[in-house]
């Protein structure tokens, strides 16, 4: 089965493809010359999800996955949410981005926060979404220089070490993304 995961980000696709079994060839936008900047317009990461799949089967006609991730702050109302990726600005920076959440969580005691996953599918004309979350805790300077985006600040449950200082494997089992993909592996178990 050939699914197109309709992403441009190389570190998902790595942490995807170590996830899929290996009777599902995900195909990425570069292999279908998709290099399109595909629409995220919509107020919720599940809303993003869909949108940006159903783009993919609009306009290049495979069936396709789509992921989209926010960091939800309690003490910050859910932020920055739907706008993680852009939280500091247009620039996407995430050395910004953790500053900018740092300083917004200076004098909060409550530094938990969960990551979320949306995964929407579009399987044979029908629309499915997967959702995964990883609870946890912002700590107050960043540590680890492995993953990406505000994996050096987020500590999960459970946890001593940040997503920037654990494996990829662990990262995959516990977090967010490793969640919702498993949670779409079991379905298209299922369909194979
Ligand atoms: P996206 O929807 O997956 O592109 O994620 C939006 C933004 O959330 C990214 O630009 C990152 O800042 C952040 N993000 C998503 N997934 C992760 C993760 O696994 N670790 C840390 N930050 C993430």
């Amino acid at each position: 089965m050939k699914i197109v995961f309709a992403t441009n980000n190389q570190n998902k696709v790595k942490e995807v493809q170590s996830l899929v079994p290996k009777n599902i060839t995900v195909l990425s936008l570069k292999d279908i010359n998709c290099e399109d900047d595909i629409p995220e317009t919509q107020p919720t990461i599940e809303g993003n999800a869909i949108q940006k799949a159903q783009y993919v089967k609009e306009h290049y006609g495979y069936d396709c996955f789509a992921d989209d991730t926010g960091l939800e702050v309690h003490a910050l109302s859910g932020e920055p949410g739907v706008f993680s990726a852009r939280y500091a600005g247009p620039r996407r920076n995430a050395d910004d981005n953790m500053n900018k959440l740092l300083n917004n969580l200076q004098n909060k005691e409550d530094r938990s926060a969960q990551f979320k996953t949306v995964v929407a599918l579009i399987l044979n004309g029908e629309q499915h979404t997967f959702t995964g979350i990883c609870e946890g805790t912002i700590i107050k300077e960043k540590r680890g220089d492995k993953g990406f985006g505000y994996d050096p600040i987020f500590m999960a449950d459970g946890f001593s070490e940040t997503f920037a200082q654990i494996s990829l494997e662990e990262k995959n089992r516990v977090g967010h993304r490793g969640k919702a993909v498993q949670k779409l592996i079991g379905f298209l178990n299922t369909k194979a």
